[in-house]
């Protein structure tokens, strides 16, 4: 199974992939976080990565077209893969469509997470992840056990930094000028399931599991770029 999850950020991607990733045992490649360790541990890219970040702009394409490339070809993608927040640009689109061509593989389905920006900036302002593991929690919506511990790994939840709200704010803008137009890229491709992103976590569940279980039957397969 070949996914890409497409929305504004705080639709529930995230969360939604990580989900996903457990329960078909895919491999999740959240361009997000594998950045956030990247100026975690100041390597090259994160020190290339961070001011972007911090300011709630997107990273250059071509960084982040490299590093999706070297991921995918590791072994964990061989049997399918869960794109989360990438890709976020036409130019990152249309690099992805030569390297499936590469490759000889199909994504079988882009869900589009929809939801207002009152509910985003709500959302955001909650949300906490774990330092360790990187899961994600609300604190009202989907709080841990413990207060300020990751469930699975005991690891300190911490806020990131560009959750507050003036990052905030700009991230919706550039989600609004560099992302949005992917919808309808994908749609010419037949390739897009809307998705309420509006609910509890398990009722959004149940919506991406309809989808992606019709994925195999119902939709003609189309091959990117073709
Ligand atoms: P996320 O965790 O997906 O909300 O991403 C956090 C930040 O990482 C974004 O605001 C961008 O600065 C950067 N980022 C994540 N994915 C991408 C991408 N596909 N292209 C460019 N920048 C990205």
């Amino acid at each position: 199974m070949r996914l890409i999850l497409l929305g504004p950020p705080g639709a529930g991607k995230g969360t939604q992939a990580q989900i996903l990733s457990d329960r078909y045992e895919t491999d999740k490649i959240s361009t997000g976080d594998i950045l956030r360790d990247a100026v975690g541990k100041k390597t090259p890219l994160g020190l290339k990565a961070k001011e972007y970040m911090d300011s709630g702009r997107l990273v250059p394409d071509d960084l982040v077209v490299e590093l999706v490339r070297e991921r995918l070809g590791t072994d964990s993608c061989r049997k399918g893969y869960i794109l989360d927040g990438f890709p976020r640009s036409m130019l990152q689109a249309e690099s992805l469509e030569k390297i499936l061509k590469q490759r000889g593989e199909l994504i079988d389905r882009v869900l589009f997470f929809e939801i207002g920006d009152d509910e985003l900036i709500r959302r955001l302002s909650g949300r906490r992840s774990c330092e360790g593991c990187k899961r994600v929690y609300h604190i009202e919506f989907n709080p841990p056990v413990k207060d300020g511990k990751c469930d699975s790994c005991n690891g300190n939840l911490i806020q990131r930094s560009d959750d507050r709200k003036e990052t905030v704010k700009a991230r919706l803008k550039v989600y609004r000028e560099e992302t949005e137009p992917l919808i309808a890229y994908y749609n010419t491709n037949g390739l897009i399931s809307r998705i309420d992103g509006l609910g509890k976590i398990e009722e959004i569940t149940k919506r991406v599991d309809r989808e992606v279980s019709r994925a195999d039957d119902d939709y003609p397969e189309v091959r990117s770029g073709d």
